[in-house]
């Protein structure tokens, strides 16, 4: 399993502080934007607890099986 950040997540930055991993990280930019931020994961610290996904109101995380 392994957690997927979509194209259409906003940067409100609400996983970043639901993850008590430090998994998660508003640090890039879309390739085709404005200079939107958007969440980044880091699969090495990610230990798929999901918490993620039920912090994000946009539905912009996914949890599947690679
Ligand atoms: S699944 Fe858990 S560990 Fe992984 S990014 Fe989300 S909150 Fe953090
Ligand atoms: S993935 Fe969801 S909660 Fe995280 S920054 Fe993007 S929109 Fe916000």
């Amino acid at each position: 399993m392994a957690i997927t950040i979509l194209e259409h997540c906003t940067g409100c930055g609400a996983c970043v502080a639901a993850c008590r991993f430090d998994a998660l990280t508003l640090e890039t930019e879309y390739p085709e934007g404005f200079g939107q931020k958007m969440a980044v994961i880091d699969r090495e610290r990610c230990c798929v607890c999901n918490e993620c996904l039920s912090a994000c109101r946009y539905w912009a995380i996914t949890s599947e099986i690679l």
